[in-house]
Order: C-alpha cells, then structure tokens, then sequence
C-alpha cells in the first residue's frame, strides 16, 4: 500500500442531541476536527469500512447500560477497519490491516492493544465488521453456546435477512436443523431468505400476526428461537416453543426507538409448564470462542456453503442515512460505510 500524506484535520461525527424516539438527522453533526498523530503505544488508522449496529441506538441515551452513553459533542465510537498511516507502537507497521473501536470517523487513533490485525489476503475488509466479527460471532455463539442447538432442532431467527440473523439461520442448517423459519419486512427480504440463504420457510411478519404466520411455518412447534426483535416475536415464540424449548435472546430492535413502556410478551406464565430456557446474550461474554468461530466459519465461506451479504453506503457524509436505515430495515445482511480510498 502506497504511503499517503496524513491531513492536520479530518472528519468525525458527533452527538449534539439525544434522540427522544427515532433519532433524527439533527441529533448528530459531522464535524472537523484535528487528526492526533500517535502517542507511544498508538497507532493512527486510516478507516476503510465503518460499521452501523443498533446497538448504537442504545448509546445515544443518557442510560445506564452495558456499554456506556456517547458523549454529547464528542466523536461517537463503533466498530471499523483501515490501515495504519502512522504507528508508535511496536509490531504495528504502516500498511497494516486493522480492527478497532474508533469508528464514525475518517481517521483515529487508537491504542495498539485495541486494533486487532486482519488479514485482507484472508476475506475482505469490510467482512471482519460482519461475517469474522461482531455479529457472525453473535450468532455462532448464541446458537450453538446460548441455545445449545442440536441437530434435529426446529429453529425459528427474527430480523433473520439481517447480519447476524442471516448467518444463524444458515449456520442452523449446516448443523443440520431439521427447520428453519425466519422473518423479516419485506417480500424481497422473505424471498432472500428461502433462495440464497437456503431457509426451509420464511414470511414477512408486516403481513399477518407473527404467531399465526409462524404457527403455519412450522405447525410442529419449535425447539430453538433466537430473538432479534422482542415484542411480538418473542410473544409468538414462546407460544411455539416445545416443551423444553429455548430462547436466545440477542436483541429487541422494535422496542429500541420506544416512548412508551414496552408490549409485552403476554405468555410468559406458558414457560413455566414448558420448562422453557429464556437466555439472555452478550457477544463479549464469548470471546473463547473466538478462534473455533474463525475457522469454522471461514471454511464454510470458502467452499461456498455460507452465503454472505452486505449492505454498503458509500461515504462518511451518509453514515446517519446508513445507520437511520438500517433501523428502518433498508439493509439486507450487514450494513457498513465504505469511505473513499
Ligand atoms: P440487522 O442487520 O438485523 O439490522 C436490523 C434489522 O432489524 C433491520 O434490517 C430490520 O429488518 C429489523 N427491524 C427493524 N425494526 C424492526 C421491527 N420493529 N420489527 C422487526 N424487525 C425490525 O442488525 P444486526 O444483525 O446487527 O442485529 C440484530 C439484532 O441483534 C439487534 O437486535 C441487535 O441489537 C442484536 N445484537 C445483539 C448482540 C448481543 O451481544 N446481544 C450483538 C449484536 C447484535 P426488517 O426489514 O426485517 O424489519
């Protein structure tokens, strides 16, 4: 990689407001500010690829949470990948291929200890967001650690044509599920699913009442839910779930941009009967499973067995389209920005 020059300032993105409901273009401000060259045992990345997740939405809160609020007139953090422009940290050498925390940002600097080095030989940058990183390791881990998948199981995924939901699902079949349903918000996405993604069923739950469409997908019951949107969902779940059936509760996304108090679900007096598992999830709580998840999920890219999407917005400028629409659900697998090279 050639050597280019490293500017005095550049772009960042900011919190001027916290949403109250949906966030709004307003709320945030791209702003320029100075590039700070590295101090001893930092690296200044040049970023590449940023990554939108809805947890994000959970950080623009003045909440107490597992990770902390964003600061309000401060860069917003998040998931990136670039390569070193400057290193005063031993082992990094300009050109290197990085993973880091400081995203929503042109350039960052960051401590060495942060930027994971990747391999581009390996899979494509942008994969290391997506596939290799964060949400694939969510998925591989809360199916096969959290939900303690067997093979045989009925499987049902929520926001299944998204990043992590589109790799559980077909991580479920690889393993050999005997079903698997997912459900998402459009025909295009429904159709993704039972084409490429190879889902045995899918419906869009915008059409007809989650438990009605679920309970036509896999009149049998369910072994295995894993929850991505809350609400609804989980509602219809735990009414589908067989008796010692579990729930990997990943994530909420219909309530994240909630006024109100949250709906439900209902039926929770049906686990009780069932003897239902209902286990919530936190990627990092997974990290041993690091290196079992690489291999196994990059061998299954390689042979071509494991479909992967992107969803890419070009430009810093549109990272708020990029993030606001991935709310929205205008991404179909994983959504990331790709800043000009
Ligand atoms: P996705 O790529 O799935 O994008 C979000 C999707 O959510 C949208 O594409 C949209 O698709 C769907 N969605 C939005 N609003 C609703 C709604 N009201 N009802 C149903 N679906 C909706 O995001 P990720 O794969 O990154 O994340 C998926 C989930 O996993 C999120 O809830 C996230 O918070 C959670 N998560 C949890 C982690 C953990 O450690 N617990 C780690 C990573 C992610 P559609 O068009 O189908 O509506």
């Amino acid at each position: 990689m050639a050597v280019q020059p490293v500017p005095a300032t550049a772009r960042e993105w900011h919190l001027k407001a916290r949403p109250n409901g949906w966030p709004v273009p307003t709320d945030v401000e791209l702003v320029e500010a100075p590039v700070r060259a590295p101090e001893p045992g930092e690296v200044l990345v040049r970023n590449a690829y940023l990554s939108v997740d809805p947890y994000m939405r959970g950080r623009m809160n003045d909440v107490k949470s597992y990770t902390p609020p964003f600061q309000l007139g401060k860069a917003m953090e998040g998931g990136a990948v670039g390569h070193v422009v400057a290193s005063a940290a031993e082992g990094y050498e300009v050109g290197d291929a990085v993973l880091h925390f400081g995203g929503w940002r042109e350039y960052a600097t960051v401590p060495a200890q942060h930027a994971v080095k990747v391999d581009e030989a390996h899979a494509p940058l942008s994969y290391y967001l997506g596939v290799l990183g964060m949400p694939g390791l969510t998925a591989y881990a809360g199916l096969l650690e959290v939900g303690a998948f067997k093979q045989g199981d009925t499987v049902f995924v929520s926001g299944a044509a998204g990043a992590v939901g589109s790799l559980v699902g077909q991580i479920a079949k690889l393993k050999g599920a005997s079903l698997v349903v997912g459900s998402a918000g459009s025909a295009e996405k429904v159709a993704t699913l039972t084409g490429e993604f190879g889902f045995d069923a899918a419906f869009n739950y915008k059409d007809a009442p989650v438990h009605e469409q679920l309970a036509k997908a896999a009149p049998e019951g369910i072994d295995l839910y894993f929850d991505n949107v809350g609400g609804d969902h989980l509602e219809a779940a735990i009414s589908a779930l067989n008796v010692h059936g579990r729930a990997v509760l990943c994530g909420a996304i219909a309530q994240y941009n909630d006024t109100g108090a949250p709906v439900g679900p209902r039926n929770l007096a049906l686990a009780i009967g069932k003897r239902l598992r209902l286990e919530g999830m936190l990627v990092g709580d997974h990290a041993a499973l690091q290196g079992q998840f690489v291999t196994e999920v990059a061998g299954w890219l390689k042979d071509g067995s494991l479909k992967y999407e992107e969803t890419v917005v070009d430009g810093i400028e549109h990272t708020m389209d990029a993030f606001l629409g991935l709310l929205h659900g205008s991404n179909t697998g994983k959504m990331v920005v790709r800043l000009a090279s």
